[in-house]
């Protein structure tokens, strides 16, 4: 059903689009198509997987992929999964598409061609009081359009990185800390020899682990938070063995090859000319602010750097999904214990409701795909003592078994993201001349200035008048640090598009869709 002469036709109408083959994309995807429903995945990646099972592109010919990753298993039979059920026709996977915005109707009724949207049951929309289908625009590289058209949406955008930042982090060489490993997963390359990894949260731990492993040395692991902070929750711990031995794992590999992990402490500086030649690290004080007279060098020709992730929300806020405020100050969707969004029709899994690591994500992912196939059909679904449960789902089957097993993966999440919320001091090694906004080249001391002698109370006003997150990132990467000099926190994304997207397609929208 074309929207516009110019634009080609789309997939076949599913009953379920996915956005994202990420591991809550995937898992979503074939557990849905494995209880009947047609779905449709879109992805700006060129393989699914997503962040955590990211592959090497296929013209690098890597023979064993699978060494760069842990868990593997769980990825390759769920796209094998896949496979197959595009090979069958229940899956239309669609790579390199990046959906830059999702839209309510058109009404099933008025399909042209008189063909019903969905096979949904029609009771199960007016139970929810959902729109008929959903449209999902996307472009592909070269700009073509593709419109999806689907009875519900599956938003599984995942994450990107937190950037908070210190003078020296626009030197070549420091490198995203997820980006560092995405650099070895993809592409098979190490951003140094020397490797230093900073920021905060668990992530680095893998990130040291992989870089050592593929050959670099990397001096420390820079970690902003004290891990005595998890022992505040030692019950969430105690019921999550798995989460424990996995940190084992990357204690007993840093040990191994011999990186020291320096918590409480941050680079506050990097140094160099042409790139990076050294680190300052300090020792913080409980709030992160630099105690004096810490501070020392550490050569290094890369640095790896990031504080924790935050969730992609865009096509959730256009659509007016409700946030929440996450422990570590990040802003999430707010799903139901059935992966529903407060929007009709709408559903999440994975990081865009928190983050929580790639083992949720594909319970969350198979959890969503029940619920969705439930209310399509009219039938019970999932929540804790909800119909499902209610109503015949065996005590100790699969429903209620993910259910508990998201809880719990949930609680440590949380608990994690607490350990690791950055504190309010660290703007403290963030110097006037330091550059904030690196799209617009604005220094921090010009949005202290607008804050403080301008009257700016928020990022919005900052930006209106300095340009801080107006360039081409759209404040994704300085959006956390200018909101903190502007003495507020964060706000849930309030992007109307997820990606740039040429004029031309904008204006090929049918009226009701602007
Ligand atoms: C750079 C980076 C590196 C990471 N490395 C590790 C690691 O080494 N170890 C670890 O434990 N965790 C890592 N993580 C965290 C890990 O990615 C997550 O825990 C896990 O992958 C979450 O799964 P997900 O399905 O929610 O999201 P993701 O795996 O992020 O998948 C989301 C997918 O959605 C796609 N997408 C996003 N927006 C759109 C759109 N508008 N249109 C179409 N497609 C879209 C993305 O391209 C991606 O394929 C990393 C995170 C990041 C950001």
């Amino acid at each position: 059903m074309p929207t516009s002469p110019s634009e080609p036709a789309g997939p076949a109408p599913a009953d379920l689009a996915i956005v994202g083959a990420g591991p809550a994309g995937l898992a979503a995807a074939v557990t849905a198509a494995g209880l009947g429903l047609r779905v449709t995945v879109l992805d700006t990646g060129e393989r699914p997987g997503g962040q955590f099972y990211r592959q090497p592109a296929p013209g690098l010919g890597a023979a064993r992929p699978q060494a760069l990753h842990h868990a593997w298993p769980e990825f390759a039979t769920r796209e094998a999964a896949l496979r197959a059920h595009e090979s069958a026709g229940r899956i239309t996977y669609l790579p390199l598409h990046h959906v830059w915005t999702v839209v309510p109707g058109p009404d099933a009724s008025q399909d042209a061609d008189g063909e019903a949207a969905t096979h949904a049951a029609p009771e199960a929309h007016a139970q929810t009081a959902a729109p008929r289908t959903w449209t999902l625009h996307a472009i592909r590289g070269d700009e073509a359009q593709t419109t999806v058209h689907a009875a519900a949406v599956l938003l599984a955008t995942g994450a990107y990185e937190r950037q908070l930042p210190f003078p020296g982090w626009t030197l070549p060489g420091v490198v995203g800390a997820g980006g560092a490993q995405a650099m070895l997963k993809g592409g098979l390359v190490l951003p140094g020899r020397r490797v230093v990894v900073a920021g905060s949260g668990p992530l680095l731990l893998a990130v040291a682990g992989s870089l050592a492993a593929a050959g670099a040395a990397v001096p420390a692991v820079v970690e902003a938070a004290a891990y005595t902070a998890y022992a505040a929750r030692t019950p969430v711990l105690l019921r999550n063995p798995g989460k424990l031995a996995e940190a084992a794992a990357y204690g007993a590999a840093l040990a191994r090859h011999r990186v020291r992990l320096l918590t409480r402490h941050a680079v506050t500086e990097a140094h160099g000319t042409a790139r990076v030649e050294a680190v300052t690290i300090a020792r913080l004080d409980r709030d992160w602010r630099p105690l004096p007279g810490t501070a020392r060098r550490i050569p290094c020709d890369a640095l790896a750097v990031g504080h924790g992730l935050v969730p992609q929300l865009e096509l959730g806020t256009g659509l007016g999904c409700a946030t929440r405020r996450s422990p570590d100050g990040t802003v999430a969707l707010d799903l139901d214990a059935e992966q529903r969004t407060s929007v009709p029709g709408v559903w999440s899994a994975g990081e865009t409701g928190g983050i929580g690591g790639a083992q949720l994500a594909l319970v969350e992912g198979e959890l969503a795909a029940h619920s969705i196939a439930a209310a399509l059909r009219g039938t019970p679904a999932a929540a804790p003592g909800g119909p499902a449960v209610r109503h015949g789902a065996r005590p100790g089957g699969r429903l209620p078994r993910l259910v508990r097993t998201r809880a719990r993966l949930r609680a440590f999440a949380d608990a994690m993201a607490a350990a690791h919320r950055p504190g309010p001091g660290w703007t403290g090694w963030l110097r006037d001349d330091a550059v904030a906004c690196r799209c617009e080249e604005v220094p921090a001391g010009t949005i202290r200035e607008a804050a403080a002698e301008l009257g700016a109370r928020d990022a919005r006003t900052v930006k209106l008048l300095t340009r801080a997150g107006m360039g081409w990132c759209q404040g994704r990467m300085c959006g956390p640090a200018v909101a903190a000099l502007a003495g507020e926190a964060p706000a849930p994304d309030r992007r109307p598009l997820s990606c740039p997207v040429p004029l031309r397609r904008l204006a090929e929208l049918p009226p009701d869709a602007h």
